[in-house]
């Protein structure tokens, strides 16, 4: 489905509803330009999931994994071309016992763990972004007057 958000605040709340539906071992990927909100829609999820941890991008490391109901593992894999077999075996304890999101996902190829939702955020301007959500979630959309569903 798609939406657009008129705000980082919008947003959150997207992804907050797509984190209702989660479950442990869930993968999200979130994908986008650089600015176009990944991050922000991931500290929504974070927010909904029960993680008081403030929620950065973990661009200069390979993930963040944070305390919560379920715990949520946030990885960027930003700095990656590939992901090799010796670099899975860093990121595979963020897949226990979480919920995971992973903004640049395209490095990991085929190598991720069957993906229950893909997101994808687009810049319209510079407040507004669409927001396309893919997968396994009936998303729930009741009447947000702050949501305007796309075509
Ligand atoms: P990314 O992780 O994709 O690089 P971030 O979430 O870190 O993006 O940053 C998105 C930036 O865009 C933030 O500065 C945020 O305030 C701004 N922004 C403006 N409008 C929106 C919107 N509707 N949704 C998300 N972010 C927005
Ligand atoms: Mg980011």
């Amino acid at each position: 489905m798609e939406l657009q958000s008129a705000s980082p605040a919008e947003t959150e709340v997207v992804a907050a509803r797509l984190a209702s539906e989660l479950v442990l071992g869930d993968v999200v990927t979130v994908s986008g330009d650089l600015g176009a909100g990944k991050t922000t829609f991931v500290r929504g999820a974070c927010r909904a999931l029960g993680v008081t941890a403030p929620v950065t991008s973990p661009t200069y490391t390979i993930g963040h994994r944070y305390q919560g109901e379920p715990d949520v593992s946030h990885l960027d894999l930003y700095r990656f071309t590939a992901v090799s077999q010796a670099e899975w075996g860093d990121l595979e304890p963020y897949f226990e016992n979480a919920v995971v999101f992973v903004e640049w996902p395209e490095a990991a190829a085929g190598g991720l763990p069957a993906v229950r939702a893909a997101v994808r955020l687009e810049h319209v301007d510079e407040q507004t972004r669409r927001i396309v959500i893919e997968g396994d979630v009936t998303f729930a959309h009741g009447a947000d007057p702050g949501l305007r569903h796309g075509d």
